[in-house]
């Protein structure tokens, strides 16, 4: 578990650009506005199909053609892509990025990020703060974002070896500013941690959905699906480049927890073969009791 942070007074900022103007980016965009953080929201996403409809929407003030000229001029870049894009995008943008701007991102992976951002920043890496919300859904795409997306979320902060400490201190205040609970651990705890409880449920998901629509009646039997098969799958509608990205970055820790669920699953397996009814029900009892005694710190409707 990360340690609770001091994170002072939040400053404002006249430009900030939101590089990926998703569910996100688009959130933070909008809760940025509405808090009294951002004058100016200028973005760039990959397509302009989403630009136009983040200023239509009124998440942006202004589109840019470019990474580059999106972060031309701004105090504040966020990074809100799916983690692969990282470091290409950080490639870009790296020369443009002036001294006093703070960089931080939201990617759901930190270990191979700090490692995109010590190649491609260079000099720059002291202005990134890489930042991790334990805030979404599975409905991407800035027609979901929301300004109260990050309101009393947990937000993980995984500063690299050499950040200044008034760098993480900044990105601090301006998440508690957004409404959001801040945390620090380093990347590979960040990531070893996610696995478990995040990364692997959502393999397992799309694996179980996969599964059951595959088989010759499955349609059938979805049609009868209640609220247990919702939800033990509502992750299972994620973003597919999203998570192919996080299995492929985050891959060793994965395999990891996959290893350990299948054991545990090897165990229900083999009482059920053997009849060992009364050790199965031990088994039932442990997990539920472990569930009982868990209690969610946010709304169960949101994901990662
Ligand atoms: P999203 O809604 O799909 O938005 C992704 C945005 O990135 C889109 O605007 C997309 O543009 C843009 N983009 C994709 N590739 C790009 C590229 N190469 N260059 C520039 N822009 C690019 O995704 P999201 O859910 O906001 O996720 C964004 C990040 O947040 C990911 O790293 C994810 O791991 C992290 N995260 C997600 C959640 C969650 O629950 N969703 C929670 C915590 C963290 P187009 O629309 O034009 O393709």
């Amino acid at each position: 578990m990360g340690s609770a942070i001091d994170a002072g007074r939040p400053r404002s900022y006249a430009r900030v650009a939101v590089l990926g103007v998703g569910l996100l980016g688009g959130s933070f965009a909008l809760a940025a506005r509405r808090r009294g953080l951002a004058h100016e929201v200028v973005g760039y996403a990959k397509s302009p199909s989403t630009l136009n409809a983040a200023l239509a929407a009124g998440v942006i003030d202004q589109g840019a053609d470019s990474a580059l000229r999106a972060v031309t001029g701004a105090d504040l870049v966020v990074l809100a892509v799916p983690v692969a894009a990282t470091a290409p995008l950080l490639k870009q943008i790296a020369l443009g990025l002036r001294p006093d701007c703070l960089l931080i991102d939201v990617g759901s992976t930190k270990a191979d990020v700090a490692i995109s951002a010590q190649e491609a920043l260079g000099r720059c890496a002291h202005q990134f703060v890489p930042c991790h919300p334990i805030a979404g859904g599975e409905l991407s795409g800035v027609q979901h974002a929301r300004a109260d997306l990050f309101e009393a979320r947990r937000v993980v902060v995984t500063p690299l070896d050499d950040t200044p400490s008034e760098r993480i201190t900044e990105a601090c205040a301006l998440w508690e500013r957004l409404g959001a609970n801040v945390s620090r651990m380093t990347p590979p705890e960040h990531d070893a941690a996610f696995a478990a409880v995040s990364h692997l449920p959502h393999l397992l998901a799309f694996a179980y959905v996969q599964a059951l629509t595959r088989q010759p009646k499955g349609g059938g039997y979805l049609q009868l699906a209640g609220p247990g098969f919702r939800d033990f799958t509502r992750i299972a509608a994620s973003d597919a480049v999203m998570w192919r990205d996080v299995f492929q970055a985050n891959g060793a820790e994965v395999l990891q927890q996959l290893q350990l669920f299948k054991q545990a699953l090897a165990a229900f397996e083999a009482q059920m073969r053997q009849g060992n009814w009364t050790q199965l029900e031990a088994l039932i009892r442990d997990a539920s009791g472990s569930r009982q005694a868990w209690s969610a710190p946010s709304p169960a409707d949101d994901t990662d």
